[in-house]
């Protein structure tokens, strides 16, 4: 099932995706939880019910109503740095031995079709396609083995990131220069995790203006999504609508020679097998912003 959250008067909402449209699934059956981490939380019974639900709901268009990032109010966003050895060598890096975890405010979340706002005080933003692991069932001390059966659903993510920022500015950290706003869009839906069952197997592709600038698998994973979510959950608690964004393969514009960044006008689509195409355009800030 796809599930995307969206502004209704009442507040934000879960809708499931069908061919002819989007169906309010708390609309048509009010045992439906109205908000996307009450969804999560409940796993497997609640979803043969949404299934149920979306078949004998009304639909509506997508473009009537406004999308909302599809979990709107994550606790924690997570982000897994230089996960692909080849992208670790590109950046100058040597593999890790353990995961690399940095993080992005909520606030830089975003939507399919929605801009990637490029910063009036940065000159170097690129664009990172990865995989978006949504966190369902809590846990502590995860054990590896039954990691898995705490994803609810997979979603294509964009983990932008202003170069000069993360790079160059004092301090060493990456925070800054990931968490600008816009710079974590995720969509177009959460697939849920019963049609992914190996996320470890999956193509993910970059184009940049159609042209293809990111080709690779999470079958290239240094830590696959198991290992992650034992390591991370032995330091926190995971929470439903928690996102982990498991990085990004080799192809990015700062490594390139010479090196390509976004401008306004561009086209930045990841495309990642078993989810679909999460697509943004990119703009220019406003000069005087608010
Ligand atoms: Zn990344």
């Amino acid at each position: 099932m796809r599930l995307v959250s969206y502004r209704s008067p009442a507040g934000p909402r879960v809708a499931g995706v069908r061919d002819d449209g989007l169906v309010d699934l708390h609309q048509t059956d009010q045992r439906f939880p109205c908000c996307m981490k009450a969804l999560l939380q409940r796993g497997e019974p609640l979803l043969a019910l949404a299934d149920e639900i979306l078949q004998r709901g009304k639909a509506f268009p997508a473009d009537s109503v406004e999308l909302l990032p599809p979990v709107p109010n994550p606790e924690k966003v997570l982000c897994v740095g230089a996960n692909y050895a080849d992208h670790a060598a590109e950046s100058g890096m040597a593999p890790p031995e353990e995961p690399i975890l940095f993080s992005k405010f909520p606030s830089a979340l975003s939507v399919d079709g929605a801009p990637i706002v490029l910063p009036r005080n940065s000159q170097e933003v690129d664009y990172e396609a990865e995989l978006v692991v949504v966190i369902g069932k809590p846990g502590r001390h995860i054990p590896r083995d039954q990691a898995l059966e705490h994803v609810a659903a997979y979603a294509c993510g964009n983990d932008v990131s202003a170069r000069d920022w993360q790079l160059r500015k004092p301090g060493g950290q990456w925070l800054l220069g990931k968490t600008f706003d816009t710079f974590a869009p995720f969509g177009p839906a959460l697939v849920t995790a019963d049609e992914i069952p190996d996320p470890g197997n999956l193509e993910i592709q970059l184009r940049l203006n159609g042209q293809t600038m990111q080709q690779s698998s999470t079958r290239h994973f240094i830590f696959p999504v198991d290992v992650l979510i034992a390591y991370v959950s032995d330091v926190c608690t995971l929470l439903p609508g928690d996102l982990i964004f498991t990085g990004t393969p080799p192809g990015v514009g700062f490594a390139r020679k010479p090196p390509i960044f976004l401008k306004p006008g561009d086209t930045v689509e990841v495309d990642i097998e078993k989810i679909g195409v999460l697509r943004n355009p990119v703009v220019a800030e406003e000069p005087t912003g608010s």
